[in-house]
């Protein structure tokens, strides 16, 4: 029987070493086999080169990355600032998801601080929609798949929505034992290293990323190191409610018994 499989569907290279990089692991240690792929180039992350020269550094920096974490790479398929949600994004992203056939889609939060990352959590999430429906045409063409597939939401950037207000994770992931995995993705990124650390001081990126997963730990109340995420309604998704994050990680997933109460209150 073929493994099950993940994939992580983020904006920028660098953004899944930031947020979802650690459950990856964890899942590739529980069998899965895992994806890794930004929507955008990173053309835009540079103040010292040009674009096509930041395109092409960056996709040699995410292609290492997704060695470290074990990932088959996909291409980025447009540039930053451009994941629009558009039709032929979408074809695109699709025929990732039919190629793949993943039963854990990770993305961005529904809200995030810019327009890349949300854009680029709609078309992760209409892609896994339309993964069955036999006249949407993907590019390139490919056949469409059956099967349940859970949509997980990272954390948005900065831990907050883009009107400021505090997000809390449904679940969160031990990431504690896979940290190194994590920062060792992270450091590929050399460009994205060098221009932090010139203007925020030295491993001010590393840093960063350790004071999230930190933060998320302490929302926890029980990793010191994690990563949070939120569970897209399974309308349309799965038969049946699903949580194969929790069936993958068993003990490095911890319920937020809070947040899934709040669910059923009575508006
Ligand atoms: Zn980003």
């Amino acid at each position: 029987m073929s493994p099950p499989v993940a994939i992580a569907i983020a904006a920028h290279p660098d953004d899944i070493e930031f947020y979802m990089a650690g459950t990856l692991l964890l899942l590739k240690e529980a069998g899965y086999k895992t994806h890794y792929f930004n929507l955008a180039s990173g053309n835009c992350g540079s103040v010292e080169q040009n674009s096509a020269k930041t395109r092409m550094q960056r996709a040699k920096e995410a292609r290492s990355a997704a060695a470290v974490l074990g990932a088959q790479f996909h291409s980025s398929i447009t540039d930053d600032l451009q994941i629009l949600y558009l039709t032929s994004l979408l074809r695109r992203v699709a025929a990732v998801i039919r190629e793949v056939k993943p039963g854990i889609v990770l993305t961005h939060s529904p809200q995030d601080y810019m327009e890349d990352h949300t854009n680029a959590c709609r078309l992760a999430v209409t892609a896994a929609f339309a993964r069955g429906m036999l006249n949407f045409r993907t590019v390139p063409q490919r056949r469409a798949i059956e099967g349940d597939v859970a949509v997980y939401h990272a954390m948005p950037h900065g831990l907050r929505d883009p009107l400021r207000r505090r997000i809390v994770p449904g679940a969160v992931v031990n990431i504690a034992r896979v940290l190194d995995g994590k920062r060792e993705a992270l450091a590929c990124h050399r460009s994205q290293q060098r221009w932090l650390d010139m203007s925020q001081g030295l491993n001010s990126y590393l840093q960063t990323m350790e004071d999230i997963s930190r933060a998320v730990g302490r929302m926890s109340r029980r990793f010191k190191h994690a990563e949070g995420w939120r569970r897209h309604l399974h309308l349309g998704f799965s038969v049946k409610e699903i949580d194969p994050l929790r069936e993958a990680l068993g003990k490095d997933y911890l319920i937020n018994t809070g947040y899934e109460r709040s669910l059923n209150q009575e508006p």
